[in-house]
């Protein structure tokens, strides 16, 4: 067996100070769920500023494809290592290991016991592989300094694959590192994680979540400060159909990917909206529709005990979007609304979704609540009293009309 191990690295949570232990348990959490959905089994611990995950199994019951994958959901990791451990040993050995190392990594084929100094005759292959030594002697009872294993290691390699490896210690296409601990570390590739801090770190929050671009982004971002999330969702039977709401479940279960279980609220919407169309001025249906989902989201937001309610909107996207839009839509909460896209331009956010894989689910052609009840010419600059007055129209049946859809509201758990 060559691989024992992931080495995951860390970033911003090693810089909380006292709550880093709590930010570490977030972590391991996080990591067990998302490879509790892989093929392997694993122990998940952190030990020492740094947290594995070792492979119980054996090479092949597990892909490593997949491990890296579903890791690479998991906000809070920087750095993904797939780690060949091995006991301490004198450097003789220990580039031994690093020969076998190479030669599963790199697919290439060592010479048997070659002799020393052989490698150097052999003139270098042109895509031979520049390579630099990095050794760490975190365990300080080691008798040889760290360059010496250095230049042992790397001696070994080019004797072991003659012309197919080559030192270059300023500008290498490959850094082999060693660390020297409990037990031998060897590792020649750091893949990217996600960024970010663990989710069930930084509090909770209640996103609107429709069936567009925007909303799963602006969830993914906001999770990806730490923040547990569960969703509201407006649908309008039987003005849009149940492949709508489907596929708004398909798109919390992407955005759960990376922030772990979200309660999605579906809220039948029909009667509040045609309540809307009926009694109110219709350049002012977007808007107006938007602050009874605000009061709505909250109401969930308070019973899920969330803190701040998050929306994909962005200044001046579409009518319902410019300054005096949003501060109509926001005079209806008494939370805190987030809007991390509301300086982002379409292709910056379309970027985002391309790369998080909700974009292919988004663009389905789906009808949405909104789009269903507006206005020709929707007001772009509606101001906010004459938007209350408006609703005052709606006075006598408002209240039994929201009680009703809280009511109705169908929870779904999605994992
Ligand atoms: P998205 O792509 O997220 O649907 P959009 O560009 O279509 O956004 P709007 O339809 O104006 O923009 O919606 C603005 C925001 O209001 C959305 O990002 C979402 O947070 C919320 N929202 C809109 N429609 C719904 C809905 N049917 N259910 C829940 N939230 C919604
Ligand atoms: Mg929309």
């Amino acid at each position: 067996m060559v691989f024992k191990t992931f080495l995951l690295k860390y970033g911003e949570i090693g810089i909380k100070g006292k709550n880093r232990g709590q930010f570490e348990d977030a972590l391991v959490t996080r990591i067990r769920h998302v490879l509790s959905g892989v093929e392997g089994e694993f122990d998940v611990h952190k030990e020492q500023g740094r947290i594995y995950a070792d492979v119980l199994g054996d090479d092949d019951s597990f892909d490593p494809d997949e491990v890296i994958a579903a890791l690479q959901k998991v906000f809070g990791l920087v750095g993904i290592c797939q780690v060949m451990k091995v006991p301490v040993a004198d450097p003789d050995q220990i580039a031994r290991d690093a020969v076998r190392f190479i030669a599963q990594e790199y697919s290439l084929t060592p010479v048997e016991d070659p002799e020393e100094g052989s490698g150097e005759s052999v003139p270098f292959e042109p895509d031979a592989i520049t390579f630099k030594v990095h050794t760490r002697r975190a365990n300080k009872q080691y008798p040889v300094n760290s360059m010496d294993v250095d230049a042992e290691v790397g001696a070994k390699l080019l004797d072991s694959f003659p012309g197919k490896m080559k030192v270059d210690v300023h500008d290498p296409s490959m850094m082999l590192y060693i660390e020297i601990r409990e037990e031998v570390f060897i590792y020649s590739k750091i893949i990217p994680g996600p960024g970010g801090m663990p989710v069930g770190t930084n509090g909770k929050a209640q996103l609107l979540l429709s069936g567009g671009i925007d909303s799963p982004v602006a969830g993914w971002m906001i999770a990806k400060r730490g923040v547990t999330l569960d969703a509201t969702y407006f649908h309008a039977p039987p003005y849009t159909s149940e492949r709508a709401k489907q596929k708004v479940v398909d798109l919390a279960k992407l955005v759960a990917q990376y922030s772990g279980p979200i309660r999605l609220h579906v809220v039948n919407f029909t009667d509040i909206q045609l309540a809307i169309y009926e009694k109110c001025p219709h350049d002012e249906l977007t808007i107006i529709m938007r602050r009874y989902m605000m009061r709505i989201a909250e109401h969930f937001a308070k019973q899920d005990g969330s803190q701040a309610l998050v929306t994909g909107e962005s200044i001046g996207q579409v009518a319902s979007q410019t300054i005096q839009s949003l501060v109509c839509t926001d005079d209806a909460a008494t939370i805190p609304v987030f809007r991390p896209l509301i300086g982002f331009d379409k292709q910056d956010i379309i970027d985002i979704s391309l790369k998080i894989g909700t974009y292919d689910t988004s663009i389905q052609p789906f009808e949405d609540c909104c789009t269903i009840f507006v206005a020709k010419h929707p007001v772009t600059k509606p101001h906010l009293d004459v938007i209350q007055k408006s609703e005052m129209k709606l006075a006598d049946v408002i209240d039994a009309m929201m009680e009703e859809a809280i009511q109705s509201t169908e929870t779904i758990v999605i994992r």
